[in-house]
């Protein structure tokens, strides 16, 4: 079994490369356009996504427009949708930040908490975050949790799904260099450190990506899916 991922965002794909070692996940091609991410909650996202690339992937690359509309390529149009390679699994996650203070926001909005797109995301969400929680003093008041949904969409369109949360507290300011998002101001429970402050090892050992992945793994097993992997 492979998988390709459904995402643009490349410490995502390097995450899941790691958390579903040795089987492979391939970054899909550039063309492939998703589908908005427009639904309450996680899994109905990562579904969506997971059935947009697979839907895509079956119908093809577009080729030049023309005067009757797109074209596409030739080979991949002759397939009907779900009927691609038959090892490969077109997975997604969608994942965010939940505050208990904040009623469990920023949520599924997340990634555009700012309403910033581009590089600047990640900085304007964490100093929104910051502002908001700035009335909420010590870690049970600004204890936070990440949320992961991975689902795995198999050839014949069967869905395979799996949720992880992980716990921790909001830091005061921004510390550290690594991971993206809300690395910086999320400190982990049992931890002193901020996700940014830790080695990627071992955040892909521990991160809700990794319970959610692990998770989906478990269910695939189950399904004698893996081959005893
Ligand atoms: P998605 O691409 O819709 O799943 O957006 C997820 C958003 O949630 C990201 O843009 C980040 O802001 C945040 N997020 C999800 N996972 C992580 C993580 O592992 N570290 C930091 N922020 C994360």
């Amino acid at each position: 079994m492979r998988f390709m991922l459904a995402t643009g965002n490349r410490h995502k794909l390097g995450e899941l490369q790691k958390i579903l070692a040795p089987l492979e996940v391939l970054p899909m091609p550039a063309w492939v356009e998703l589908p908005p991410e427009d639904i309450e909650s996680f899994a109905g996202n990562a579904l969506g996504k997971a059935l947009g690339l697979a839907r895509a992937l079956a119908a093809g690359q577009p080729a030049a427009a023309g005067a009757h509309g797109v074209a596409r390529t030739h080979g991949a149009a002759a397939r009907a949708a779900g009927q691609g390679p038959a090892d490969l699994f077109c997975l997604a996650d969608d994942s965010g930040l939940e505050v208990e203070a904040l009623g469990w926001a920023p949520g599924v909005t997340s990634a555009r908490y700012a309403g910033v797109d581009g590089p600047g995301a990640d900085a304007a969400n964490v100093a929104r975050l910051l502002r908001e929680m700035a009335g909420c003093a010590g870690p049970r008041a600004r204890r936070a949790r990440f949320v992961c949904s991975v689902v795995a969409v198999a050839p014949d369109l069967t869905e395979y799904a799996a949720t992880g949360y992980w716990w921790g507290a909001i830091a005061t300011a921004p510390r550290g260099e690594g991971g993206f998002g809300y690395d910086p101001v999320f400190v982990p429970e049992g931890s002193d450190l901020t996700v940014a402050e830790w080695p990627q090892a071992d955040k892909d050992q521990a991160s809700h990506r990794a319970l959610a992945g692990r998770a989906l793994l478990q269910r695939l097993r189950r399904e004698g899916l893996l081959d005893g992997r």
